[in-house]
């Protein structure tokens, strides 16, 4: 088996690791519909600022994911310190997908987007944890986190 290659997307290279033609054609379809963005092969889908979407290997959905990525992109998404940032540009990015979801004849899977949303939504829950005493912190715009019983007593 030939090992997955990361790359500039190509249907070929799409093909290679492991894609159909159907979903190479959907990909390299939606590259030229956003010309304006860099459409990569790599290990994870992803969207890196400020216009590089990142196609990952092949899974349940990979074009709605696909074009979850291409959402942050339009949304023009940039790191956030602010963790509660994050979750907002997530939710923003996947009610974005369903729009664009409904124009490229994609099928939404609300389950999937509830999962993605829910594993930011623990992450959101366990950095906001205080590791001491274990009351839900907050956090400043400088992206540090206070707990204010333990902050207040020391
Ligand atoms: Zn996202
Ligand atoms: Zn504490």
């Amino acid at each position: 088996m030939i090992p997955y290659q990361c790359g500039d997307f190509s249907k070929e290279l799409a093909i290679q690791n492991g894609y159909s033609l159907e979903q190479a054609k959907f990909f390299d379809e939606l590259r030229q519909y956003y010309l304006q963005y860099r459409f990569r092969l790599g290990r994870k889908f992803a969207f890196r600022p400020p216009k590089t979407i990142v196609i990952g290997p092949p899974e349940p959905f990979s074009e709605l994911l696909a074009l979850h990525e291409v959402s942050h992109a339009i949304c023009e998404h940039r790191d956030f310190r602010m963790d509660v940032e994050r979750l907002k540009m997530e939710v923003q990015a996947w009610e974005k997908a369903k729009e664009l979801a409904l124009q490229h004849g994609i099928e939404v899977n609300e389950e999937l987007i509830q999962q993605e949303l829910d594993t930011y939504r623990d992450w959101l829950h366990q950095k906001s944890r205080c590791p001491s005493c274990g009351l839900t912190r907050f956090q400043t715009s400088d992206g540090i986190y206070h707990c204010p019983r333990c902050e207040s007593f020391s």
